[in-house]
């Protein structure tokens, strides 16, 4: 095997049984037969790096251009704001976990929340300080007596190479009934399920891990929360945006009316997860195992013949 890749543990389960999912553009996804969580695996070692390179955010086999998407995105980021505030009527203090250009940042203020960022990137994470303090390193090593009333994982935990570890990471910078958002892909949505090994969301360089309802329930309890809300987002996109992906990088030649393209924007629900935990604070695991109970198994669980 190639030296650069690692095999990996389920995060959530560590040693369980895995079954193939899908082969991705020489990737393989697998499935935990324990929790339901689909990973690459195996995986590159320090996926993670492209982070720290601004290019991230304005090439197009990433995010091509995304200081010029800035408006579709926070159509997408209000949604979520808006149903956070709901568990946080008061607001307070938030930290974004992978803030790129602190678009959420921005929005979370309005939205009457002091902002906080988490960003790899050195040169985002300059500009995502417009908008609030932003830790340029990786959540893992953030340092701070602060502690937050929301962290928020927008697009962000399914590129973590140990995600378990920064939901539990989120739990230590919480204050007390504190809460984490997390919206993540959903890999069983009526539309992964339909788009098969096409589904857009397969990323396997970027998006080490794809979740259903029930692992990443599982997940949020292993790391300390209750699941108060489990329900799906949308991403905002605009229609320039949204051509690209169909296009897949090729509707480049579009640019003389890109402007006019990106100013209509909408929020795109594709079953897409967004769910909301709540701090759990006493010791023990007990709401976790119950709460596993009630979730159906795996798709991939193996099946009476
Ligand atoms: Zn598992």
């Amino acid at each position: 095997m190639d030296a650069n890749l690692e095999f990996i543990d389920c995060p959530t389960c560590g040693p369980s049984e895995q079954g193939p999912l899908y082969d991705v553009d020489g990737w393989k996804i697998v499935r935990c037969l324990s929790c339901g969580l689909a990973m690459v695996n195996p995986r590159r070692q320090s996926a993670i790096k492209i982070y720290e390179d601004d290019a991230y955010f304005s090439d197009n086999r990433f995010y091509y251009d995304y200081a010029g998407n800035k408006r579709a995105y926070q159509i997408g980021f209000r949604s979520k704001l808006a149903l956070l505030k709901e568990f946080c009527p008061y607001g307070g203090t938030l930290l974004d976990v992978g803030a790129a250009y602190g678009f959420f940042m921005e929005e979370a203020a309005r939205f009457g929340f002091q902002a906080f960022g988490v960003e790899l990137s050195k040169a985002a994470a300059e500009r995502a300080a417009a908008h609030g303090v932003v830790f340029n390193r990786a959540l893992g090593d953030v340092e701070t007596d602060q502690r937050f009333d929301v962290v928020a994982f927008i697009d962000s935990l399914e590129h973590f190479e140990q995600p378990l570890e920064g939901l539990q990471k989120a739990h230590a910078l919480l204050k007390d009934d504190g809460i984490v958002a997390v919206m993540v892909p959903n890999i069983d949505s009526r539309f992964a399920r339909l788009m098969g090994a096409k589904w857009h969301l397969f990323l396997p360089e970027e998006h080490l891990f794809y979740f259903n309802r029930d692992s990443l329930g599982t997940m949020l309890a292993r790391s300390g929360f209750d699941v108060v809300h489990m329900g799906t987002g949308g991403y905002g996109r605009s229609v320039s945006e949204i051509l690209r992906v169909l296009t897949r990088g090729k509707s480049v030649h579009l640019r003389p009316i890109e402007t006019f393209l990106r100013k209509m924007a909408f929020e795109v629900n594709l079953g897409d997860l967004f769910a909301i935990g709540r701090k759990r604070t006493s010791s023990g695991d007990a709401a976790g195992i119950e709460r596993r109970d009630e979730l159906s198994p795996p798709l991939n669980s193996p099946r009476e013949p």
